[in-house]
C-alpha cells in the first residue's frame, strides 16, 4: 500500500534494528483516512474467503479493525490483554510473549463472542516473531471456529512471524512489508 509505504518513510522512525515507531498515525495518533485505506484493502484482499467476523488485539489494531469491518458489514471483536489468569470459565485464554515489552500476557477471548460456525480474520498492526498473531490463533481454534487469514498492518518480514505462519499454512496479507531496518533506514521488501 502506496500511501502506507510513503508515511512510514517520512513519519516512522527506526529505535534500533528491529523496532519501528510509527506513533504518529497508528500507535499513539491514529490517521482515520489512511485506516478507512487499510480497511479497503483487507476488504478487496479477503471479501471471497467467507469471514463471519474481524478479530483484533488491543489496542493498536482496533482502528484498522474497525475500518475493515466496517466495509465489510461484519461485527469486530477485541482481544483484551489481562495480566492474570481469569478462573470463571466464560473466557478463552491463551498466555503470549510481548514482543516490545518482553513480558507475558493473557490473551482473552470472552466465550460469547466466538461460535463453531466462525470464520475469523485476524488483523494487527505489527508482524515480529508471530507471537500475538499465534495467540489469536490458538484462540480461534481452541473455540472450534477457523482462521480465514491474517490481515497485518506493517510485517517486518527480516523476523520469524512470516515465515512461521506461512509455514503453518495461514493466509497472510500485509500492507508494508519491511526488509531492513537501521539508523536513518527503513527499507521495504521489493
Ligand atoms: P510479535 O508477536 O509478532 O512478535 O509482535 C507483534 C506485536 O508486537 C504487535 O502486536 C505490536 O504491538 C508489537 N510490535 C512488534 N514489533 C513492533 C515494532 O517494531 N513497533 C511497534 N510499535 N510495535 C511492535
Amino acid at each position: 500500500m502506496e500511501k502506507l509505504k510513503k508515511c512510514i518513510l517520512e513519519e516512522g522512525r527506526a529505535l534500533s534494528e528491529t523496532v519501528l515507531k510509527v506513533d504518529s498515525f497508528l500507535n499513539h495518533q491514529v490517521d482515520p483516512d489512511l485506516m478507512y485505506e487499510m480497511g479497503t484493502y483487507f476488504k478487496k484482499y479477503f471479501e471471497k474467503h467467507g469471514i463471519t467476523k474481524i478479530f483484533t488485539i488491543e489496542s493498536s489494531g482496533i482502528a484498522p479493525a474497525v475500518m475493515t469491518a466496517m466495509q465489510m458489514n461484519l461485527p469486530m471483536v477485541t482481544l483484551k490483554k489481562q495480566t492474570s489468569k481469569i478462573l470463571t470459565g466464560d473466557v478463552y485464554q491463551t498466555t503470549v510473549h510481548s514482543f516490545t515489552k518482553g513480558s507475558d500476557y493473557e490473551l482473552t477471548l470472552s466465550k460469547k463472542y466466538i461460535t463453531e460456525e466462525d470464520n475469523i480474520l485476524v488483523i494487527d498492526d505489527f508482524l515480529a516473531n508471530g507471537e500475538a498473531a499465534l495467540g489469536a490463533v490458538r484462540l480461534v481454534e481452541g473455540a472450534g471456529a477457523k482462521v480465514a487469514g491474517i490481515g497485518i498492518i506493517i510485517e517486518k518480514s527480516f523476523q520469524p512471524g512470516r515465515k512461521m505462519l506461512d509455514e503453518k499454512g495461514y493466509d497472510v496479507y500485509s500492507l508494508a512489508r519491511i526488509n531492513k531496518l537501521g539508523k536513518d533506514l527503513i527499507e521495504f521488501v521489493k
